[in-house]
């Protein structure tokens, strides 16, 4: 159903402070590429999210939900309906159990994977190196099962908090989850809108003791190699993921002689050939030349067909 003036003023007033309108997505990526969100909501709590669910629902109103728009790419028209982000509002991190084996920790969903990372290290946990300078939320790496090699997402969560399309809150326990490589499913009745996820509130992990400094040093190392390996400047990390059984994609990327190829503002990495970098002023069209480009170059030279790692959302401009 269409966003009618009703409904916009009804959010208006119940999330007075907290909502934007035709608000550029651009700013909310780590593309800083994205045409307007008709609406967006950012919920304080999770009361905000119960409430806010159950009037979409009830007005039949479409939304989606993202975290630190670190793996996204937003088309150029922008998104139509309601678009909501628990980041920064919901952010709280505490430790709900500790004892010699079990260190629980509860990480709001809009909490940073960096602010995990160092409460962690402050409070000498252990088990979340390989999350070391990933960017996004704790929302947004659940949803992605994000990681290295080192290790992902579900290595640590034991519950995923959620609220499903009707507004109710839901605990999903860690054996009604299938992760897989970059991806999580969830079981049906937590479902969002049109079969996308609910909303996650929050994560439940299970991290182990170990001294702080050790915690720090091991991570700073981290980020000394990813600083080295990985471009600056504006992207969604990699942008494919590694086909099974197959190089990885930067190395199919590099090898079909993609480095540094353009198609308007948009340029493949010269560091890192699975980079794609909004070098100037790129629109979410030029990307997805670019990447039809690389698709066709390295199914042309090896016969593999890359998928993208990058939710690619919206209406196209
Ligand atoms: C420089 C750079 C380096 C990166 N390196 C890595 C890496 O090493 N490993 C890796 O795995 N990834 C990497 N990424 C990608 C990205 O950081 C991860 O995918 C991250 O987990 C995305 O989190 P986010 O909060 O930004 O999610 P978003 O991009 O906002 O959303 C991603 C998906 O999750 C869903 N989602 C987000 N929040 C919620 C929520 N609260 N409830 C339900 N669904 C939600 C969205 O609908 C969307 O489908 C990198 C990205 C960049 C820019």
């Amino acid at each position: 159903m269409l966003l009618t003036g009703t409904i916009k003023h009804l959010l208006a007033k119940r999330f007075d402070g907290k909502i934007r309108f035709d608000e550029p997505m651009a700013a909310h990526t780590t593309f800083r590429i994205g045409g307007p969100a008709d609406v967006l909501v950012l919920p304080e709590t999770v009361e905000d999210v119960v409430d806010l669910l159950a009037l979409l629902d009830a007005e039949n109103v479409g939304w989606f939900v993202f975290g630190g728009g670190a793996n996204l790419l937003v088309h150029d028209g922008g998104i139509r309906g309601v678009v909501i982000s628990p980041a920064p509002g919901l952010s709280n991190i505490h430790i709900v159990q500790d004892n010699e084996e079990n260190i629980l920790v509860i990480a709001q969903s809009g909490a940073t994977l960096w602010d995990l990372c160092r409460f962690a290290a402050d409070n000498g946990l252990s088990g979340l190196m390989f999350a070391t300078g990933i960017p996004g939320t704790i929302g947004g790496a659940a949803m992605m099962n994000a990681g290295t090699a080192e290790g992902d997402m579900s290595g640590v969560i034991m519950s995923l908090e959620i609220v499903s399309g009707p507004g109710e809150f839901r605990r999903v326990r860690r054996e009604e989850m299938a992760f897989s490589y970059r991806s999580l499913r969830l079981p049906q009745d937590a479902a969002g809108y049109e079969g996308r996820p609910g909303i996650i509130v929050s994560a439940t992990l299970r991290l182990d003791r170990r001294n702080p400094n050790g915690v720090k040093k091991e991570m700073e190392k981290r980020l000394a190699k990813r600083k080295q390996s990985q471009p600056g400047g504006f992207s969604a990390g990699s942008f494919f993921k590694n086909p099974p059984g197959a190089s990885p994609a930067g190395e199919l990327i590099d090898k079909a002689g993609l480095k540094g190829f353009v198609v308007g503002g948009a340029e493949v990495s010269k560091k890192h050939a699975n980079f794609i970098i909004n070098r100037k002023n790129a629109s979410a069209g030029d990307v997805l030349v670019l990447m039809e480009m690389i698709r066709k170059r390295v199914h042309d030279a090896f016969g593999i067909t890359l998928e993208p790692e990058v939710k690619i959302v919206g209406e196209p401009g």
